[in-house]
Parts: C-alpha cells; structure tokens; sequence
C-alpha cells in the first residue's frame, strides 16, 4: 500500500535525521530522500497504480511528506550551520591578554659604539673627520710615508696585496698624504676606520681591526701639544683622570716615535690584573710628523711640524669593558652582543 509505504518512509526520515548534524551529512541525506532517485520519487509513480479516487489524496501525502522532509533539513542544516561559524569565531578568537612577541632591538656593535664616541670626542676638540680607502695604493699606504723599500711591513707576510701596487690598508695613516693634497695648514684632521694585516689571529690580534689616526700639522706645533692632546682625548673616553707615559718607537712617519702608555684604568696606576701589575696600558703609537713626510706632502719641514698618532679601537674597547679576548668581536655570539645595550 502507498499509504503505509509514506508512514514507513517518514519513520525512516526521522530516524536518519537524528544520526545527521553536520551540513554535508544532511545534505547526503537531502539527496537520498529528495533527489531524482529517492524512494520518494518512486512513490510518485506508483500513483499511477491507486484509483483515481485515491490519487489526490496520496498525491498531497507525498507532497506534505516532501515538504516535511525538506523543512526539516533546512532547520537542521541551519543550527548546523550556526555552530560551525560559532566553532570557527572560538577558534579563531583573539586573546587581547596574551603576551606578545617581542622583536629585539638592533644596536651597534660595542666596537662601533666605541669608534663613535672617540670619534666624537675628537671632533669636540676641534678635528675634522676625514675618511681614505680601505683599498689603497702602496703610495698611500707605505712610500708616502717614509717607509724604506725594504721595510719589514711591506712584506707579503704582513700585507694583504691585491696586485703588486695595490693592497688593503694596514693603517689609517694611509690619509696623510691625501690630505697634504687637497688641504694647507692649519690640518687637524682623524681618519677613522678598519685596518687589515696578515697576522695569526689570537686573543690580542686579529687580520682586521678599526683605527683611528690624528694629524696637526701647523706652525710652532711641539711635543707638548701631541701630549695634552692624547691625555686629554683619554681622559675624556675614559671618563677619569688619565696620566700618559711615553716610551721610544720606531715608525717610519714620525721623528721622534714613541709608543703611548696611558694610566691603568682599572687600578688607576696601583698595579692589577689587567696591567699586568705595572700600573700602565699599552694604547697608541704617536710621534712627531717626520720630516720627510712633510716634504713629500709638499710642506716645508723648517716651516711647519706637526705630531700623528694611530691607535686600535678594539683595544679601547676591551679596556673600557674588561674584554680579554678580541676575537669576541667577530664571532657574532648574540649572548656576547646583547650585554652592549
Ligand atoms: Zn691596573
């Protein structure tokens, strides 16, 4: 019978639909139940088989039954639908409390920081900031300066040499005579920047480093004044009373030359650790503007004098934060960097 077979179907229907929630379930199971091929459509055309009096009758069963199916589904399918997008907004919710992620600051390298700032001592007192190349020419670099052809530094033990006349500065002297070039006295002028030698890298020395050389070059320049001005300038970067002390050197650009101590600035001249108990610290080379140099440079040795120093920033660096080994500066250790805030 039709009739029992729309009771049966729609027992069916509410049975199956309590298995389905989620939106592609419910939509196989509008498809099973309301598709071309359902038992429902099957119905349909067994009313080709009741009497006409029957007809009209079970055709609006089956219709009310399709309606019943399909208004149920929708009604799931849309509770079904509200949850998935409330599922989605718990998911995807923001939690405005949670911390968040902090991206560290970039900051100079402490070697840096310490070229900067004797760099900006320096121009407090009154020198121009002057910068030459880090590829030079033997010129520049050696022969301008008075240093003999035979000269030990020259040497490819010591030199990285890109061809025969050209090679990385080994100092930031190599601005000297550059400057004699395009500039007259009164020069007070720094040359700041890194240095190359070919040496054994170690816990004092390493294939580059940073320099910074000075020059002043006038008339009635002395002794005196290349002293007050290197006690001062280490007074300053150190920030306490600093005395100097000099002691005979050999460099071929100055006469006379003189390696430059300064009081210990951990122990202030007693005697410690780190001035190895004489209460002195080796920092700069200095001299005189020999005269040679002067000459070459187009100046007039009876006329003018001037004195020159050179000295590395690493070592300024290490002293100022106890730092014992210098290849620390060129292992990018983050732990290392970040304690240079
Ligand atoms: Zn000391």
């Amino acid at each position: 019978m039709v009739k029992d077979k729309i009771h049966a179907l729609k027992q069916q229907f509410q049975d199956d639909i309590q298995t389905h929630s989620t939106e592609s379930e419910l939509e196989q199971l509008r498809v099973r139940y309301l598709g071309r091929k359902s038992p429902i459509q099957d119905l349909m055309k067994h009313l080709r088989d009741v009497s006409q009096e029957e007809r009209p009758l079970l055709g609006k069963e089956i219709n009310e039954l399709k309606g019943f199916v399909a208004e149920a589904l929708e009604a799931k399918r849309q509770v079904a639908e509200e949850s998935a997008m409330q599922k989605l907004l718990s998911e995807e919710r923001v939690d405005v409390t949670l911390p968040g992620v902090r991206k560290p600051l970039g900051r100079k390298h402490p070697v840096v920081q310490s070229l900067d700032k004797a760099i900006s001592i320096l121009k407090d007192m009154g020198f121009a900031v002057e910068y030459s190349p880090e590829i030079e020419s033997e010129f520049y670099n050696y022969g301008g300066l008075n240093y003999p052809e035979d000269h030990p530094a020259r040497d490819m033990q010591d030199t990285f040499y890109l061809d025969k006349n050209t090679l990385l500065r080994s100092h930031t002297t190599n601005f000297q005579q550059r400057i004699f070039e395009t500039t007259t006295p009164p020069i007070r002028a720094i040359s700041p920047g890194k240095c190359y030698r070919n040496e054994t890298i170690s816990t004092r020395s390493h294939v580059f480093f940073f320099q910074v050389d000075g020059l002043y070059v006038d008339k009635g320049v002395t002794f005196g004044d290349l002293l007050s001005t290197k006690e001062e300038f280490y007074s300053r970067f150190f920030n306490q009373e600093i005395t100097l002390r000099v002691r005979p050197s050999y460099f071929p650009f100055v006469e006379p030359g003189m390696e430059v101590d300064i009081s210990c600035t951990n122990c202030g001249g007693k005697g410690c650790k780190l001035c190895k108990h004489t209460g002195w610290l080796e920092v700069a080379g200095a001299g005189m503007v020999h005269p040679e140099v002067l000459k070459t440079g187009g100046l007039d040795p009876d006329v003018y004098s001037g004195f020159a120093w050179g000295g590395g920033i690493e070592r300024l660096c290490m002293l100022e934060h106890g730092i014992t080994d210098i290849r620390l500066f060129t292992e990018n250790n983050m732990g290392f960097l970040s304690q240079f805030p």
